[in-house]
């Protein structure tokens, strides 16, 4: 994999800024704590898409310490509430067209209370959809609620939004099942050239709950690689929405 990236990266016309997104922080806590010892040792920053029906006293525990110890390195944002699909037909979502706004907004607003029992002020403001993908009207529905942001797959963005996004562009895990080290290295190469024509961070999606080892060892020898890469800024999704003009969100260009 690092055989592959670095002559890609060396080769970049200009520096790309990097997130890491995790998904699904509740399910499989031996195997977060283990990626967040490998981003952490990294001194990489990683966001967790957490699930707040899915949260117990113990991960909240150990997530507020890591949080609390290095809040540049570690983030916790809203994944749906539950993470159920509410389809019955198609793709699964759990905020999609089959239920309206108020349904989708008692949800959301639960699942924000919750979260925000386990971690009090630590909760970003930001969602991320289950399935990464939702109905056209849950962006108006989360800036009513006072969410700040929306993540999702890049493909899944439409034109006009009513929130700022800050879109994944590389499922680690799907091209992992697909190809191994080599399909995921390849994917990542794509997009670092992409990012670095267009100037729009970076996205890379985990799924700490399908990482066995062998892939979590990858993933910290990639790190170990290219952390301090001087073509790659590695951010947090709170840096990188703080710090980038609209227009850089892809949302609708200012008329
Ligand atoms: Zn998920």
């Amino acid at each position: 994999m690092v055989d592959l990236l670095i002559p890609a990266l060396d080769a970049l016309p200009a520096g790309v800024q990097v997130f890491m997104r995790d998904d699904d922080a509740g399910w499989e806590d031996a195997r977060l704590l283990a990626l967040l010892d490998v981003t952490q040792r990294a001194g990489v920053p990683i966001d967790l898409a957490a699930i707040p029906a899915a949260i117990g006293p113990a991960l909240a525990a150990e997530l507020r310490a890591r949080i609390d110890a290095a809040p540049d390195l570690v983030a916790v944002h809203q994944h749906g509430f539950t993470h159920g699909n509410h389809e019955a037909a198609g793709r699964k979502s759990e905020f999609g067209a089959a239920r309206d706004a108020a349904a989708q907004r008692k949800d959301i607003a639960l699942g924000r209370a919750l979260l925000e029992d386990w971690l009090g002020a630590r909760v970003q403001p930001w969602f991320t959809p289950p399935w990464n993908r939702c109905s056209a009207a849950l962006p108006g529905v989360l800036a009513g609620l006072g969410f700040e942001a929306l993540s999702r797959d890049r493909s899944a963005q439409p034109a006009q939004s009513a929130l700022p996004e800050l879109p994944v562009d590389v499922d680690w895990s799907r091209h992992w099942r697909e190809g191994g080290a080599a399909a995921v290295a390849s994917a990542l190469v794509q997009a670092l050239r992409a990012r670095a024509a267009d100037g729009a961070p970076l996205g890379l999606m985990l799924h700490h709950g399908a990482m066995a080892r062998e892939e979590l060892d990858c993933l910290a020898g990639l790190l170990a690689a290219v952390a301090r890469h001087p073509r790659l800024n590695w951010r947090g999704m709170r840096a990188l929405l703080s710090s980038l003009a609209p227009c850089e969100f892809h949302c609708a260009p200012a008329v």
